[in-house]
């Protein structure tokens, strides 16, 4: 299913965000979770593309394994990190051809050894540049793209933020994907103004569950997403019990789809980080049944 039409239902979408591991123990743990996360039906599975040239076949291999093996619709992440016009469409040929008809088109980070992203050679330097150039040759792609509740980190401003935002939206892209949030009022928030905006496509939150609170710390301040004082004072008094952790960030995760299902959400995509327990828990919370 083509991520536009993933939104037309009359369900809320569901789709679950993995990474191409590098080791054959992560792997096998990917491998195990994916076959206990199928049986919830997600809409899609999408895959990160690593920076830097690691795992992007990876990303491929690991869409073709969810489409192919498992039966489910996988999303390819693309960046325009270190790659000319000419081999983002070479990368772009390879997926095609191996059946992927979602791509998730990003900018992408610029490199641990670089302050500021700087585009390659005959590259792009913004991911509306990537919309368009898939759009050019692939018309019927479904394309998704970053959207950030609370500013991309290196934007100006929120509104201008906003602007880059409709840019993307205007290339053609068929959804925005969020990043991380704790605050429902942040999405909220966001939807409105992308609605005032007149960004007109859906809006999909973007979930990560807290499993470990040193990891989510870690996380947050790489993106800027903000972590409220009383969720933060919780998991601080129970630092040496992870499974404490994990129960407060299950019970979170529960409290944020359940409002935002109530707001209507248009779907909840989940970065999973490549465990199935908290989403099965929270997924069995919310009702979604295994088929
Ligand atoms: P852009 O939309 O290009 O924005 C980047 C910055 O430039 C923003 O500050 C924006 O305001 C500004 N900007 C945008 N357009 C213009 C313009 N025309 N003129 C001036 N300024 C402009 N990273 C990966 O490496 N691999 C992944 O698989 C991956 N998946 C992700 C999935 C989701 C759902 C999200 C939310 C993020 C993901 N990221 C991934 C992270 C993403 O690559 C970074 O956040 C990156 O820094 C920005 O990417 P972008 O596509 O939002 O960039």
């Amino acid at each position: 299913m083509r991520i536009g039409d993933v939104y037309r239902q009359s369900r809320p979408g569901l789709s679950i965000e993995i990474f191409p591991p590098k080791t054959e123990a992560g792997d096998r743990l990917l491998y195990q979770t994916l076959s206990q996360l199928t049986p919830y039906a997600p809409d899609f599975v999408s895959c990160t593309y690593g920076a830097g040239g690691t795992t992007q076949q990876r990303t491929i291999e690991w869409c073709r394994h969810i489409q192919q093996d498992l039966g489910l619709t996988a999303t390819a992440h693309f960046t325009c990190v270190g790659a000319s016009r000419s081999e983002l469409r070479d990368w772009l040929k390879t997926a095609t051809s191996q059946g992927i008809g979602n791509i998730m088109a990003l900018r992408g980070d610029p490199p641990q050894d670089q302050q500021e992203f700087q585009p390659a050679v005959d590259g792009l330097s913004y991911a509306n540049q990537l919309v368009t150039l898939i759009r050019e040759d692939y018309p019927e792609m479904g394309i998704g793209v970053a959207g950030y509740p609370e500013k991309h980190p290196e934007a100006a401003s929120a509104a201008s933020d906003l602007d880059h935002l409709k840019r993307k939206v205007d290339a053609g892209a068929d959804a925005v994907f969020t990043q991380l949030f704790y605050s429902n009022d942040c999405f909220l928030d966001f939807r409105d103004r992308c609605d005032r905006a007149g960004i007109g496509v859906p809006i999909v939150p973007g979930i990560m569950p807290i499993t470990e609170y040193a990891r989510i710390q870690r996380i947050t301040s790489m993106c800027g997403a903000s972590f409220p004082d009383e969720l933060a004072q919780r998991l601080a008094a129970v630092q040496h019990d992870k499974q404490a952790q994990y129960q407060i960030g299950v019970d979170h995760a529960i409290a944020q789809c359940t409002e935002l299902q109530e707001n209507a959400v248009a779907g909840i995509h989940f970065y999973a980080l490549n465990r199935s327990d908290a989403c099965r828990e929270i997924l069995d919370a919310l009702g979604h049944k295994p088929v």
